[in-house]
């Protein structure tokens, strides 16, 4: 039997014990740590140094470029499966950056919960905040670790406090800390009644762990110094008084987050936190989709795309599409359909990404992410199937933020310049839109850093040098309603008009005031910033 508390005895126990999920911070929270111990303590040590080597790249902006051109690096850390226990736990990575945020709400599509890492001196940050609200637009569970707990932090109810006022979420606390900053000296899991300790000589040995009986425990005295026993438990009466208790059911709405303690670099409170994700889970969830949800435990396997990732060799343009399984159990070799073009497809050279290699998937369950190498077929948005036309709901596509021309150097190579642009799109690196009228494309993006890392690939992967320049647009909203009413409405507004790279007609403004007078002026028509991707 699992030690989880899930209660979907219907699971397979293959699926029932794959645990998949993201962490999410504010950059230099410790994210790169924590997964780096992830690794650690689920066996695949070798693979650490390439996450370090991923983390440390992200710290500036040219670096980043490098990084983005050693696409080899970035993908093997996309996706990490390694086991924990009797659990196989599949780590999702988010893009570090926050200019690629539509990138990470698709990766979040992709999982059953969230670890958010906070840095204890520094209390929920901009980008955390950012990512939380991306989770709770998915009511996804959020597990909490507040790292760094061996240097100087805040007190520790004013953290609690501060992640439930801002974030709208109630926290229990699953451990608390003894002693702060040079003083801490570990922490009392609550959950289990453990007095942790912390190694400060050997910084990936796991602490060590001694069972208590309850907090009149005469064994507390022995490891703990009496002014930190006093403190602790006069906070842990606090707790108790003040804070709800650990609830799965909460937990797994979104409404509860539980928090460990701990410090990474330390190896402190991982284990615990690994624990915490393994007995709440949640095992892989129910797959929204359309004409009918799809269960984890169908003996049909289906599959969506929620990423693609394009050029890793950049001699064989082949691309990655990183599939999560929504349900049953996947061979090599399978014939899947895939469902936008009704086509068949055989999925021969599958990948996974375990221990430092990627190798070849023999087999996986629902829960697992593989990757798919393919010439371009598979988009994001694409769901595969062993018949049934099924289509994933719930994978968007934001409306750009900036919008700029883009040319190439030398006007000659226009038509290779388009077949770039429209790979990218498809990658979902940007938008690229058409105009109705007019030569030359607009790109959009969600942040500025993107036109420069896009530029420096167009450049290295096709050779093209181009050129980015303002353009008469700022906002772009796809135009829906009904055949006849859009093109009437795209014909008398045609200097506004252009196409995205599905042919999906698209209008083109600066001013906020021309979609308030289209909403007025055209009753039939809707613009919308969003667009699900199929
Ligand atoms: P990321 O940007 O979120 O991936 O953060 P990193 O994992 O790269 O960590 C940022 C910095 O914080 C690095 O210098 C780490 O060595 C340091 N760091 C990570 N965890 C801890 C910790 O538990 N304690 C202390 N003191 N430093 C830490």
């Amino acid at each position: 039997m699992l030690d989880n508390l899930n209660n979907r005895p219907e699971l397979p126990p293959e699926i029932a014990r794959r645990r998949t999920f993201a962490i999410i911070s504010h950059p230099d929270a410790g994210k790169t740590t924590l997964t780096e111990k992830f690794l650690l303590f689920g066996g695949a040590i070798q693979m650490a140094g390439q996450v370090r080597a991923k983390g440390e790249a992200r710290r500036t902006r040219s670096d980043f470029m490098a990084m983005e051109k050693d696409r080899g690096i970035s993908v093997s850390a996309s996706a990490m499966s390694f086991d924990f226990k009797e659990f196989r736990f599949n780590l999702v990575d988010t893009p570090g950056h926050s200019d690629f945020s539509e990138d990470t709400y698709r990766t979040l599509t992709a999982v059953d919960a969230a670890v958010m890492v906070i840095d204890g001196a520094k209390g929920v940050e901009s980008q955390t905040q950012k990512l939380f609200e991306v989770c709770r637009m998915r009511d996804l569970p959020i597990l909490t670790f507040c790292n760094k707990m061996d240097r100087e932090s805040r007190d520790v109810f004013e953290i609690i406090d501060e992640i439930q006022e801002n974030l709208a979420i109630d926290v229990t606390p699953a451990s608390w800390p003894i002693g702060i900053g040079r003083d801490f000296i570990g922490c009392y899991d609550i959950l289990r009644d453990r007095l942790e300790l912390m190694d400060r000589a050997d910084r990936n040995k796991v602490s060590e762990s001694i069972e208590i009986n309850g907090l009149d425990d005469p064994k507390l005295a022995e490891h703990v110094p009496a002014d930190l026993l006093e403190k602790l438990q006069e906070d842990l009466e606090m707790v108790r008084e003040l804070m709800p208790p650990m609830d799965a059911a909460l937990m797994a709405e979104g409404s509860l987050t539980p928090i460990w303690f701990g410090s990474a670099i330390n190896s402190f409170g991982v284990k615990e936190l690994m624990e915490g994700i393994a007995k709440f889970g949640p095992e892989p969830q129910i797959q929204t989709a359309q004409p009918r949800q799809i269960l984890p435990e169908e003996t049909k396997v289906t599959g969506f795309v929620f990423k693609v990732q394009a050029n890793m060799d950049p001699k064989h343009r082949d691309r990655v599409a990183f599939v999560r399984l929504a349900s049953g159990h996947f061979l090599r070799g399978m014939k899947m359909t895939h469902v936008r073009t009704k086509k068949p497809m055989s999925i021969t050279n599958p990948v996974m990404f375990l221990a430092s290699d990627r190798e070849l998937a023999e087999e996986a369950w629902a829960g697992d992410i593989i990757g798919i190498p393919n010439h371009g077929q598979l988009r994001i948005g694409d769901t595969l199937t062993e018949g049934e036309a099924l289509r994933v709901s719930g994978i968007p596509s934001f409306a750009p933020e900036l919008l700029q021309g883009v040319r190439a150097g030398d006007p000659l190579k226009a038509k290779h310049l388009e077949k770039a642009l429209m790979q990218f799109a498809e990658e979902g690196a940007a938008k690229v839109f058409k105009p109705s009228i007019g030569s030359g494309f607009i790109v959009g993006v969600v942040g500025q850093l993107q036109f420069e890392v896009l530029a420096s690939r167009i450049e290295l992967e096709y050779g093209l040098p181009v050129r980015f320049e303002a353009s008469q647009f700022t906002s772009a909203r796809w135009v829906n309603g009904d055949t006849q009413a859009v093109e009437k409405f795209a014909d008398s507004n045609k200097q506004h008009i252009a196409h995205d790279h599905d042919g999906d007609i698209v209008y083109l403004t600066r001013l906020q005031w021309d979609i308030d007078r289209v909403e007025r002026d055209y009753p039939d028509v809707r613009l919308t910033a969003t667009k699900e991707m199929m």
